[in-house]
């Protein structure tokens, strides 16, 4: 590792030593940079690594609200406005009790590399609150009503809206904001900013919403994975693949791939995993999406009813079949460990197709690299969501709406993009097939360069 490196990481530990999360994603990154940053002294002299380690803005506020028993509920909310060099700062909003500071500053950081992937012009950001919309605070067992959720997410944008707009930051979905909270929160920024325009993506589909973008990002995996099995020659069809989560990642990942001929054996949520050695069905993966999306249940329910299915309770997706070719991790960060890897490689999986925000440990990462599988990081191939988002600002830009034909040509090449400039400039710097150096190199320069021509800001 360079001097210049070295130093950089130092000071992100010392500058933030209550970020685990952040510390992990900026390492990642940066151990990957410098072939790049040797051959661009330019970038140190500017003192780039510096400058995009930290936040151009960071905002936390108060959200207050009253729940179903009149009590009043008090949230903290977070904006990170990471770095806008190429773009407005673009980036879901999380609403889950792990949020913390360090959890969206490492997917903020994330973001830029991402967004810069996609070839479009956006920035990076992203935001959230530890508001947890599955449990009621108020009766044990039962989720918050809609009531709740619309209120929580009226008080959220109250704040919020002085700090976004369709030219400055637009936010859409992460984990547990869906179609429903994007309406509510779209529906309070119109009413307060006394505008329509495209200020959150992920809307529906009556007021400005793309086709394919709930889609866009379990898709944009599988098409990216689809990619690196074209550069060996194979295919999806007959492969066995392991899927964890089972929210709009995982679920449309898992629709993907049986449509080009995989069998599905996994999917998990919080209450455990689900294996069907002989491939979770179309009309399984139907009655999963409602249990999920509209029920708002559990795979433990589903298990209950389907003996096609194992369920394991508490467990995850990677240690439950006996061969494997190909594990789409899909749910959270830090879900897939250096022991998963070594079963994950000991049987047979020659692809990990990341859909998920930082989901493997650096000791899995490590495993992965080191066997030279056709391993994709999440910036690069969970970057179809991000994409499609930006598909739906140009148009609104437009007052436009796309064809799903239209939306999902444009997803398919923008993934062929991302893997094509991460292929090229990994072999450019000396690493033929490493995935997650030249999607690192890729996002990097562009933000990088345009940094040095914006001057110091
Ligand atoms: P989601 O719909 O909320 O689904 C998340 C899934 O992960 C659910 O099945 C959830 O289980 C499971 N999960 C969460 N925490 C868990 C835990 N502690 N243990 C076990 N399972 C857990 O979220 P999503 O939109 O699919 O996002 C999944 C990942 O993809 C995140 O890392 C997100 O940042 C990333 N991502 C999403 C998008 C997008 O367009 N949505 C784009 C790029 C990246 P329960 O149902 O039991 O909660």
């Amino acid at each position: 590792m360079s001097k210049y490196v070295e130093k950089v990481l130092a000071d992100v530990k010392a500058k933030n030593p209550n970020e685990p999360e952040f510390i992990q994603a900026v390492d990642e990154v940066l151990t990957t940079l410098d072939p790049v940053l040797k051959a661009n002294p330019q970038y140190e002299k500017n003192a780039i690594l510096e400058r995009m380690v930290e936040p151009e803005r960071v905002i936390m506020f108060r959200v207050p609200w009253v729940d179903d028993k009149g009590i009043v509920r008090v949230n903290r909310g977070y904006r990170i406005q990471m770095n806008s060099a190429i773009g407005p700062y673009k980036g879901g909003l999380r609403f889950d009790p792990t949020v913390t500071l360090s959890v969206l500053k490492f997917l903020a950081f994330e973001q830029v590399f991402k967004n810069s992937l996609t070839t479009l012009p956006m920035g990076g950001g992203k935001g959230g609150s530890d508001f947890n919309p599955k449990v009621s605070p108020h009766t044990p067992g039962k989720r918050c009503s809609d009531a709740e959720v619309m209120r929580f997410c009226q008080s959220f944008m109250t704040e919020l809206f002085r700090h976004i707009g369709p030219d400055t930051d637009v936010p859409a979905g992460d984990m547990n904001v869906g179609g429903r909270e994007i309406g509510y929160l779209f529906g309070q920024y119109k009413r307060l900013a006394n505008e329509w325009t495209g200020v959150l993506t992920g809307k529906g589909l009556s007021f400005g919403g793309s086709l394919i973008r709930p889609e866009a990002t379990g898709y944009g995996d599988v098409y990216f994975a689809e990619n690196m099995l074209a550069m060996r020659g194979e295919t999806f069809e007959g492969k066995r693949c392991v899927i964890s989560g089972s929210g709009n990642v995982a679920s449309y990942a898992a629709e993907k791939l049986m449509q080009l001929g995989a069998k599905v054996l996994t999917l998990s949520d919080r209450s455990g995993a689900i294996l069907c050695e002989s491939g979770i069905t179309g009309k399984m993966l139907k009655d999963i999406m409602v249990l999920k999306n509209v029920k708002r249940g559990e795979l433990a329910d589903f298990a209950k009813k389907t003996k096609a299915v194992k369920f394991f309770a508490g467990k995850n997706s990677w240690q439950l079949a006996d061969k494997i070719d190909a594990a789409f991790p899909c749910a959270r960060q830090n879900e897939l460990n250096g022991d998963d890897a070594a079963y994950l490689l000991k049987h047979g999986c020659t692809l990990v197709g990341e859909g998920a925000n930082m989901p493997s440990t650096p000791e899995a990462i490590a495993a992965f690299v080191k066997a030279k599988i056709m391993y994709s990081p999440g910036k690069a191939s969970n970057a179809g969501g991000v994409a499609t988002s930006g598909l739906e600002m140009s148009q609104n830009s437009e007052r436009l709406s796309w064809t799903r034909e239209e939306v999902d040509t444009k997803l398919k090449g923008i993934m062929k993009s991302i893997h094509d400039n991460a292929w090229e400039a990994a072999a450019k710097y000396g690493d033929k097939g490493n995935y997650v150096m030249g999607a690192n190199i890729a996002g990097f320069a562009k933000v990088a360069d345009a940094m040095v021509a914006q001057g110091i800001c």
